[in-house]
């Protein structure tokens, strides 16, 4: 039983390491090693999967700001705005 709890030590991650590779997962992608600690702890930590649930809604919501066509039309832009980040980029380039 002792073995099985040091494997279970060095398989299992910290809430720390949890988050950690949560975060990074939106910048990288893990390793198979990686993928399943994480799972396992998400399946077992209610606290780091609620965290990882909305670090993937927060990330999903930016991107959808960045490059979804719905928000880069100019009708998400009012006339007055449009106006001033052109006169911001032309007194930039001047
Ligand atoms: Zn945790």
């Amino acid at each position: 039983m002792k073995m099985f709890n040091k494997l279970m030590a060095k398989i299992m991650l910290s809430c720390v390491q949890a988050t950690k590779l949560s975060a990074v997962k939106n910048y990288r992608k893990l390793g198979f090693v990686e993928k399943m600690q994480l799972k396992m702890h998400l399946f077992v930590c209610s606290n780091c999967k609620a965290f990882h649930k909305q670090g993937h809604q927060i990330e999903e919501a930016v991107h959808q700001f960045l490059f979804d066509e719905k928000y880069l039309s100019e009708k998400h832009l009012s006339e007055e705005k449009k106006s001033k980040i052109q006169n911001t980029v032309d007194q930039e380039l001047n």
